[in-house]
């Protein structure tokens, strides 16, 4: 379950892979079949945006703006930035580039009403190339007389695609720490979240670590 899973996500052989991948994947001897080990789980009523919208009402938000447009237009508009996109094309890749793995999306509509059964499916063998299949509609319990179903593919990270995830081995490692020197010296740019920190981060860490930012920054 775990070979073929983990070979494909990766792009890589599993002897090529750092032992702390396996780290993640939790191990239990009950019957319970959640990925996360949280005593609350669950998707916000109304999906992400209902709420993003709420936490930001009455906050100015521009967005479809690119920071590498034009810095100096924002850096000009606060006395602190929260950078979240990634830290080596902040620093012009002078400490060298970081390595991701990326994804791509695949959209189908189906004409029935329940095409799997659930949200999501993980496929962990190497035959199949995608690694999951996820029906939207079940995420809410919305119903409709037609269904969509995103696959999601592992691929390859170039410029212009997503990087979402960070390959954490010890080349990586070492030219991210490279560029936290270079962020250490200066105070304007603070750099959060899974690009800025280039880091495999869950919404709750992510959450945790903004707060614990702001703590030290404005509070301690
Ligand atoms: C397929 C997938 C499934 C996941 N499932 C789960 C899950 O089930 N549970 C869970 O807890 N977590 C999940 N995660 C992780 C979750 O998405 C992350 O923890 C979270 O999005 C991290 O927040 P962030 O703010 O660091 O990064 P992001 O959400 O990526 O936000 C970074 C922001 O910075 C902006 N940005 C970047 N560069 C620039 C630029 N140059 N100029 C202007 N803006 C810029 C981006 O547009 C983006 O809005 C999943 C991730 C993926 C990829």
């Amino acid at each position: 379950m775990i070979k073929g899973y983990t070979e494909k996500q990766w792009g890589r052989s599993a002897t090529e892979l750092p032992a702390f991948i396996i780290k993640r994947v939790p191990f239990r001897f009950v019957y319970d079949n959640n990925y996360f080990n949280d005593a609350y789980q669950g998707i916000p009523k109304g999906g992400y945006n209902v709420l993003i919208d709420r936490l930001l009402d009455g906050v100015e938000v521009r967005l479809e703006e690119d920071y590498f447009v034009d810095r100096e237009k924002w850096d000009a508009v606060a006395d602190k930035i929260l950078f979240t996109g990634c830290i080596d094309e902040f620093y012009n890749y002078q400490c060298g580039q970081l390595e991701y793995r990326s994804l791509r999306f695949e959209h189908k509509e189906y004409d029935v009403e329940d095409y799997q059964g659930n949200a999501v499916i993980n496929f962990t063998e190497a035959t199949v190339p995608y690694t999951r299949a996820i029906e939207h509609k079940h995420f809410e319990g919305i119903s409709s007389p037609s269904t969509i179903v995103t696959y999601e593919y592992p691929d390859s990270f170039e410029k212009g695609k997503e990087p979402y995830y960070p390959v954490n081995d010890e080349k990586n490692s070492k030219i991210f720490h490279d560029y936290i020197q270079l962020a250490n010296q200066q105070q304007k740019v603070l750099f959060g979240g899974r690009l800025g920190r280039y880091t495999y981060a869950d919404m709750d860490d992510t959450v945790a670590a903004a707060l614990e930012l702001c703590q030290k920054e404005f509070f301690d």
